[in-house]
Parts: C-alpha cells; sequence; structure tokens
C-alpha cells in the first residue's frame, strides 16, 4: 500500500488550527516522522524502494527546478535580472521565489497535494520551498501570511493548501506566521478562465488587517500561475500597510509558449 496515502487520511485537520499547533500536534508530528523512519516505504512516483523519503533518488533528481529567474516574477530566466516583462509592468511584488516549474511531475504531485490524497506531502514541499528562498539573498521577508481560501472553499475542502506549506516554510525559515489576509469574496476558480481574464477575476476578492502594518511580508501559494491571484492578495496587503510583499510558491508556471515565434 502506498504508505504516503495512509498517511494522508489520517491527517486531522483540527489538530493543525492552532499555528504553530498543540501538544497533540507535536505528538502526532513525531509518531508520524518515527514511523516514516522505521517503515521503508515505495516512490510516489514509480514505485521504486524509496527508503524513508516519498520519492526516490532517481525521481528526485528529475524534478523541474527552477534554475535562474527573474526576480521578480520568478519565471526562469537566462541571466539574474529583472526581465523585461517586468521591467514594463511591474509587479505588486517585490520578489517572487519558486522551488519548481509546474511540470510533470510536480503538477501531479501538487494535484494529490491539493485535493487531500496525498498530505504528508507537505513537509517536502515545504522543505523544497524554504532552500530556495535560503538560495535567494534579495528577500527581505520578516512575515508569512498564506494565500487565504473564501471560508466556503476552506469548507469544502477541509483545508488550505497554502497554510499547510506556509506553516512549515514559517517554522523552517523562523519567521512569524501571520493570519492576515482573508479572501473575502468568491470568484470561479482561475484554472476556468483565459489567462487574459484572471486579473479581472481576482480583484477586490483580499484583504489585509492591521497585523501587516510595517511589514514586509512573503504570501505563500502552491502554485502561482499568471499571478493574478498573488497581485490580488498583494494589493490588499499593501492597503493594510505592508511595506513590501514577496510571493513565494512551490511551483511557478511558465506562460504558454508563443506559437507565432
Ligand atoms: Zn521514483
Ligand atoms: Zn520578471
Amino acid at each position: 500500500m502506498n504508505l504516503s496515502n495512509f498517511f494522508a487520511r489520517r491527517f486531522d485537520n483540527r489538530f493543525w488550527r492552532s499555528g504553530a499547533g498543540g501538544p497533540v500536534a507535536a505528538l502526532w508530528s513525531r509518531l508520524l516522522g518515527g514511523l516514516q523512519r522505521a517503515l521503508p516505504q515505495a516512490c510516489m512516483l514509480c514505485a521504486a524502494p524509496s527508503g524513508n523519503a516519498l520519492l526516490c533518488a532517481r525521481c528526485n533528481d528529475a524534478l523541474p527546478r527552477i534554475g535562474i529567474a527573474c526576480p521578480s516574477c520568478g519565471l526562469p530566466s537566462t541571466r539574474l535580472a529583472v526581465c523585461g516583462a517586468c521591467l514594463a509592468r511591474p509587479p505588486p511584488f517585490v520578489a517572487a521565489i519558486a522551488a519548481w516549474t509546474y511540470e510533470f511531475p510536480i503538477d501531479q504531485l501538487l494535484q494529490a497535494f491539493k485535493y487531500g490524497t496525498a498530505l504528508a506531502l507537505a513537509e517536502p514541499l515545504a522543505g523544497e520551498l524554504a532552500a530556495a528562498v535560503r538560495r535567494r539573498t534579495d528577500t527581505r521577508a520578516d512575515a508569512i501570511v498564506a494565500l487565504p481560501l473564501s471560508p466556503s472553499r476552506q469548507r469544502q475542502r477541509g483545508f488550505n493548501q497554502a497554510h499547510e506549506i506556509a506553516r512549515r516554510v514559517a517554522v523552517s525559515l523562523r519567521l512569524p506566521l501571520l493570519r492576515g489576509l482573508a479572501r473575502v469574496r468568491d470568484s470561479p476558480p482561475q484554472a476556468t478562465l483565459a489567462w487574459s481574464d484572471r486579473s479581472r477575476n481576482v480583484r477586490g476578492a483580499f484583504v489585509g488587517d492591521a497585523s501587516l502594518r510595517g511589514r514586509t511580508v512573503a504570501i505563500v501559494d502552491d502554485v502561482m500561475t499568471t499571478g493574478a491571484t498573488l497581485a490580488a492578495a498583494a494589493e490588499a496587503a499593501r492597503r493594510a500597510g505592508a511595506l513590501g510583499v514577496e510571493a513565494w510558491v512551490v511551483a511557478r508556471t511558465l506562460p504558454p509558449v508563443d506559437s507565432s515565434s
């Protein structure tokens, strides 16, 4: 049986609601870690033996990591400088950091994580994001906030995948995790819309509170596609008094290839 799914079914969101987690969460985390170390498991992607890791070494080495990227939008680039698109239209975040491009097999892993069949992935996904942040020298974030879901979507899903990653990144980087953003308006999922319509769809969807004032906050999400949702959240954070906003994501979708060139 797939050990990751076995554990995922036993993740109970109630234990995790209180930010850093209470004694039950700490105990559960130790138990989970102990079991994962004690039992050999199969790679989530190819089912080869993977020791105590979720992926075997071969699959892990083949993941689409982002190397050199535009510091402003996080898209892969040939040089470490702000790209032409960001110079022409600076995004409302001062830096964007992504661990991987949103391609196979990261897309599969993130889908499994987001829809609750592989919650145990939160740990390695957050670990990779924290490592990507550590490699960047231009980050100024002094607090982390998860991109919120609307209350109805959160109820439907039972957890917020961005929060599951954000709280682990916060622990790893020793930064406070704030709950200063709320999603006040539900809108059709961005995936159902053309890229050009996404900005309008999320405008005004977020509000920030006073806890963001004077902070440079990193908004954490699982995937950045056009960046429209993170931009709307960043604008809300700025309106609430944040000095600067960064976007930290596990994976960055590459823009569609222009078929005319
Ligand atoms: Zn594998
Ligand atoms: Zn850029």
